[in-house]
């Protein structure tokens, strides 16, 4: 089995979108193996980012990160990380497939960054490092 690191962004948390992100990974067939509310420090931005250091989005996206709540999960399944890429959609929500959680519910906002309500870890190893910043007591 295979565990992937899901946060619900601070757009999507304050929307209201976090059950139905939930919804839709159990829906799915995963399981949350851990799941919390987290407000998230700079700190712990810079490294769960580290890969966009240096990139124009790069601050906008650490501020945006840090501007609210967000809901952080632990969810685990046979190839969990693509399918929770796929439930997700292409990072650009407002060309991001219908059926998709950010082509049902993502638009732009007209903001520097793209406000596309989900992260999803992108392979096993960014997912046990990402794991290990939002859940370091696991
Ligand atoms: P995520 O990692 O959040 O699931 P992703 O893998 O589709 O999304 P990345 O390329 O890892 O996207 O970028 C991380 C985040 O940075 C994106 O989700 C988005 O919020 C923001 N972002 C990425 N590219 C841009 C861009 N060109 N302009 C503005 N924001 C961007």
């Amino acid at each position: 089995t295979e565990r992937s690191l899901v946060l619900v962004k601070p757009d999507g948390y304050a929307r209201g979108l976090t059950g139905e992100v939930l919804r839709r990974i159990e829906a799915k067939g995963y399981r949350l193996a851990a799941l919390k509310v987290v407000s998230a420090d700079t700190d712990m931005l810079h490294r769960h980012y580290a890969e966009h250091e240096g990139k124009p989005f790069f601050e906008p996206l650490v501020a945006f990160m840090s501007s609210g709540p967000v809901c952080a999960a632990v969810v685990e399944g046979d190839r969990c990380i693509e399918g929770f890429r796929t439930l997700a959609g292409s990072t650009d929500p407002t060309g991001a497939a219908p059926g998709s959680i950010r082509g049902d519910l993502g638009r732009d906002w007209g903001k520097k960054v793209q406000k596309n309500i989900v992260h999803g870890s992108d392979s096993p190893e960014s997912a046990e490092r990402e794991i290990g910043i939002w859940f370091p007591e696991l």
